[in-house]
């Protein structure tokens, strides 16, 4: 996804006297920050970068910059998990979707590191089909 937005970045104090550069939609009214964006940028890139050749990036914004870093195939979309109680957020782990592209997926895997949050959604998956597959047996 492409990183070029059609908003000026603002060098401003909010209406809650923070005082920097505001990176924030018209339609979001988050007082989204060009650190944040810049954070988010850096982080993903380096995450594909590391998951191998094909995997792209995905900022998007709502009330707050986040990322995500889609497969080569679409189907796996890596989530970083934050914890927000300091002014830096300290990464906690990654949950990943298994899914069709461009759908909500209830598929779900976490870990502490993306490959083992991936390892963990196609762990669980397995798990799920196996599970079918003893289900449909001898059906009458
Ligand atoms: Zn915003």
């Amino acid at each position: 996804m492409s990183s070029e937005r059609s908003w000026p970045v603002r060098s401003t104090t909010d209406s809650e006297g923070r005082a920097g550069d505001f990176y924030c939609s018209p339609g979001c009214g988050g007082n989204c920050t060009w650190e944040a964006y810049q954070r988010c940028v850096i982080a993903s890139e380096i995450l594909a970068r590391e998951l191998g050749e094909g995997w792209t990036t995905e900022i998007h914004e709502n009330i707050g910059w986040f990322w995500s870093v889609i497969s080569p195939c679409g189907r796996l979309n890596v989530c970083p998990s934050y914890q927000y109680l300091a002014k830096s957020p300290k990464l906690l782990g990654y949950h990943v979707s298994l899914g069709v592209p461009g759908h909500t997926s209830s598929r779900w895997g976490r870990g502490k590191t993306a490959k083992i949050a991936i390892t963990d959604v196609l762990n669980r998956t397995r798990a799920e089909v196996n599970e079918l597959v003893v289900l449909m047996q001898g059906l009458r």
